[in-house]
């Protein structure tokens, strides 16, 4: 993770999963992996791992993760929050993880939380910058869904960035993006900033409390 704003390349290419099975028996051996019957197949499942899970969601059109939307005439925000996210860092190949946020004010349609919840995975469980990804998803759905305002937020932790610069492992980045008619992308922006805020109190509150009286009876 780096503040510096790079455009993420789009890929041309699937992942080459020969390749990449190569590259990870290479690196074993470069960094000295013993041969040991154990780690026979760390390639195979390095490759695997990152192809079909940490990468999943490269070459996705995140338009088509929204699936069939439908008609609605409610203006009424829509927000899903906690959603887990990774992302594998551009500079150094490590793996961010955290959490995203995702509110929008529909424009005529509106999908499934779940379809919210395919569109944030395939736009983070890539190769990208955590802004870019943060971006990608706000604009998907103003361009593909018709929202009159979108924002999305990402919190993650970034192992690289930590190890490098950080004085503590619990260091994470947030980023904000927001996309659609200006006046009402504000407003989503301050009432999300409230909910994330009263959900941050609850949680802090929660924890001042202790266990609950009625768990201590008995
Ligand atoms: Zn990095």
């Amino acid at each position: 993770m780096t503040r510096r704003r790079a455009p993420t390349p789009s890929r041309k290419r699937p992942i080459d999963r020969r390749r990449l099975r190569a590259a990870f028996a290479e690196l074993t051996a470069a960094l000295g992996v013993p041969r040991d019957p154990e780690l026979a197949r760390t390639a195979d499942r390095a490759t695997e791992l990152w192809a079909q899970h940490l990468l999943a969601g490269e070459g996705v059109e995140l338009a088509s993760t929204l699936g069939e939307a439908t008609p609605s005439a409610s203006a009424a925000p829509v927000s899903l929050f906690g959603l887990g996210v990774h992302l594998v860092c551009p500079h150094h190949l490590t793996v961010a993880f955290g959490h995203a946020h995702v509110a929008y004010v529909p424009g005529g349609r509106i999908v499934g939380f779940g379809a919210l919840a395919r569109l944030v995975a395939a736009a983070t469980s890539r190769l990208t910058l955590q802004e870019e990804a943060t971006d990608a998803v706000a604009r998907t759905l103003v361009d593909a869904l018709g929202a009159r305002a979108a924002i999305a937020v990402i919190d993650a932790v970034h192992p690289c960035h930590n190890v490098l610069h950080a004085r503590s492992h619990r260091a994470h980045a947030v980023t904000w993006a927001s996309r659609g008619e200006p006046a009402a992308a504000r407003r989503l922006e301050r009432d999300l900033r409230r909910a994330l805020a009263d959900a941050a109190r609850i949680s802090v509150a929660d924890d001042r409390a202790g266990p609950r009286r009625g768990a201590r009876r008995r």
